[in-house]
């Protein structure tokens, strides 16, 4: 399969152009914070409650709160229908989510507290891990719990040779390499970094620098959904 041809991409972009994205702050009435996310044909939910009491007691920080992150893919998220529950791949996804979160929040406020972040994938096509970060802080900050930054998330990675940002499914499928991210955009700081197939130490540094580029257009549209949302026209 060619997947790409005179710096054309399979779906037609460049190699510098992300799938669209619409991000909505506020979506989900009953949780304390949410976000939707769309992001080329990834739909994806996240959900935030708390801060509240942590039960039980003996899972409680006396200097922080802790954050359970729960990533989940519906059954009919994916072409053929996924076992519903929970796997090894949402078990890694959950937990790299929560370490890429932790440093954003000031978790130091709430003592003894739990925050609970749940993600669920309805729809997937490659990079639901960078959708669910990017929905998930989102979601955090319309909850209105204090945060150094928001997190937006974006992989890069090497397909047909070449250096691309935000890999669609057949690029995740038959692509060379794929590197998600999550960036602290304040400072640069990355909290997410994972990185599969194989890349020189070059391409590596040029599909960071595409990722890195990839999560600043994404800041801008989180930042503007949550405008959205407080300017009280969010159409709903
Ligand atoms: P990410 O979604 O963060 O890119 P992966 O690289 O593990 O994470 O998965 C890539 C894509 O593979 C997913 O977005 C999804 O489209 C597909 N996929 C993942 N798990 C399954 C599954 N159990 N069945 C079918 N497709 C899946």
């Amino acid at each position: 399969m060619e997947l790409i041809k005179d710096g054309i991409r399979i779906d037609g972009r460049k190699k510098d152009e992300l799938r669209e994205i619409k991000i909505k702050a506020g979506v989900l009435k009953r949780a304390d914070g949410s976000a939707y996310v769309e992001w080329g044909m990834n739909k994806v939910y996240a959900a935030v409650y708390g801060p509240r009491e942590l039960y039980p007691r003996f899972l409680r920080r006396y200097d922080k709160a802790i954050l359970q992150c729960r990533y989940n893919m519906a059954s009919f998220s994916v072409e053929e229908r996924k076992r519903p529950g929970p796997d090894r791949r949402s078990v890694e996804i959950s937990k790299v989510t929560r370490s890429a979160l932790e440093p954003v929040v000031l978790t130091e406020n709430f003592p003894e507290s739990v925050i609970n972040v749940n993600i669920e994938i309805v729809q997937a096509e490659a990079g639901t891990r960078c959708a669910g970060i990017t929905a998930a802080s989102v979601a955090l900050a319309d909850a209105g719990i204090p945060m150094r930054d928001l997190l937006p998330a974006c992989a890069a990675g090497k397909v047909g040779g070449e250096i691309v940002l935000d890999l669609c499914k057949e690029e995740d499928n038959f692509g060379e390499s794929d590197l998600p991210i999550a960036m602290v955009p304040r400072t640069g700081g990355i909290t997410l970094l994972q990185m599969d197939g194989l890349m020189t130490e070059e391409e590596i540094e040029e599909a960071l620098n595409l990722a890195k580029k990839g999560c600043k257009i994404i800041y801008e549209k989180q930042k503007e959904a949550l405008k959205q949302k407080y300017r009280g026209n969010n159409n709903d």
